[in-house]
């Protein structure tokens, strides 16, 4: 809705603000671009958006200037261990299970508590507010102190409640993983309209049948996203118990792990039957392609999922094996890996992951009702990205600067909520 149009209902109206005369970015149906662009915003909601000269006028407590600026939505990372943080640079350059069970599991076991995870998970809040980041999906243990971190940051999140079958931080006898899951998420599922409490199954080597269906079933109960690890290796096939014949994927449906409301983490190891079984499930997926290449899981066939038509989001994964939030170089990252992958310069093009990083992965994770998008009804959950830098001019279509050149060092100013987090790349 324009603001004109908006004027003749709601004539006397303070707003609270209006983000004016940048090249709006909007990412709602149709990729619009509107040159001079503007965002009129009450109580934490987009009202009207559009072309500056249209809100001409409008009654408004506070203006920020977008000159020379893009206004985009906040990018959304559909996969972190936000407390991960805490071991960035620990062990590198070592295959996934020697990285796992002789580094990873075993600092885990000796650093993580309420406190490290509440400081770490504070800490990848303020990495990923600077990098143009609004909206995380994150699973681990202690998550009620992530899901604190979250609050007090002033991002928006998911947040699971780790489950695995072995003593984890927080949860000593495995027996009670589903249980302490269950009381995570309605201890928090009211707690702040920025937070969506959810389950997060490890992986289907990590978590029995009986584990997955009870989380599974938890999950369905109480009505939250359910996030799993799945086919991030080749060898991932030969750890799973009572897989028999089937892929991982199959498995997983067979036990009625797969529906709309399913996180598929990774999927690197999954072929074209597997892919119609996801599609078919109305499962989503994330993407980690540094991750991936990091640990040397392989490349997930994301061009052929998209092309499917299975909702696909980005993420960075944990800072252990990436080693940072940026979704900026993830997006860059994304694109040039699959092209490479293929011999095809076509795929993945700009707009496509930009698409991933933002309306999709908002769609993956369940909250593309509320953010992903900067449309009327939305939260204003927006970034501002510099233009005014040697390396983005010039610039000839926003998309490929945005994708190929555009930096998080970039990102001006952030809000969550229209609340202005970030300003002139500081954190206030
Ligand atoms: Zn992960």
């Amino acid at each position: 809705m324009s603001y004109l149009s908006l004027l003749k209902k709601e004539k006397n109206m303070e707003y609270d603000t209006l983000i004016n005369n940048g090249l709006l970015i909007s990412m709602a149906q149709g990729l619009p671009v509107v040159e001079d662009g503007a965002v009129l915003i009450k109580d934490g909601v987009i009202k009207a958006c559009g072309k500056a000269n249209e809100f001409f006028g409008v009654n408004v407590k506070n203006r920020i200037h977008a000159d020379r600026k893009i206004i985009m939505p906040g990018l959304i990372n559909c996969h972190t261990h936000l407390p991960m943080s805490m071991f960035r640079g620990l062990a590198d350059d070592l295959p996934l299970d020697v990285w796992l069970n002789d580094h990873i599991f075993p600092a885990e076991a000796k650093h993580v508590n309420p406190e490290s995870v509440e400081k770490w998970s504070r800490h990848s809040c303020i990495e990923m507010l600077l990098s143009g980041t609004t909206t995380c999906c994150d699973g681990y243990f202690h998550e009620e102190r992530v899901a604190k971190a979250v609050m007090e940051s002033g991002i928006r999140a998911v947040t699971g409640q780790g489950v695995i079958d072995f003593p984890a931080p927080g949860v000593a006898d495995p027996k009670e993983n589903v249980r302490e899951a269950i009381g995570f998420v309605k201890r928090f599922k009211d707690a702040s309209p920025r937070l969506s409490p959810s389950i997060f199954c490890h992986s289907p080597y990590t978590c029995s049948k009986e584990t997955l269906i009870k989380a599974k079933k938890a999950a369905v109960d109480l009505g939250v996203l359910f996030q799993i690890h799945v086919a991030e290796t080749r060898n991932e096939i030969n750890l799973v118990q009572g897989l028999g014949k089937l892929s991982v994927i199959k498995y997983l449906d067979s036990i009625g792990i797969l529906d709309e409301k399913t996180l598929l983490v990774h999927s690197v190891w999954i072929d074209d039957s597997d892919i119609d079984v996801i599609k078919k499930s109305r499962a989503s997926v994330v993407h980690c392609p540094e991750s991936n290449m990091k640990l040397a899981s392989g490349i997930a066939p994301v061009p052929k999922l998209i092309e499917k038509g299975v909702p696909v989001g980005l993420g960075t994964d944990g800072c252990a094996s990436n080693n940072d939030h940026d979704l900026f170089a993830e997006m860059d990252t994304a694109a040039k890996l699959h092209k490479v992958a293929l011999l095809d310069p076509c795929v993945m093009d700009a707009r496509t992951t930009l698409k991933m990083a933002t309306i999709k992965g908002a769609k993956a994770i369940g909250l593309d009702h509320i953010t992903g998008s900067i449309e009327k009804g939305k939260s204003a959950d927006i970034v501002l990205v510099d233009m005014d830098k040697p390396h983005v001019t010039p610039m000839y279509d926003p998309f490929s600067t945005l994708v190929y050149s555009s930096k998080a060092s970039d990102v001006s100013l952030v809000m969550v909520d229209g609340k202005v987090l970030v300003q002139e790349g500081k954190i206030l």
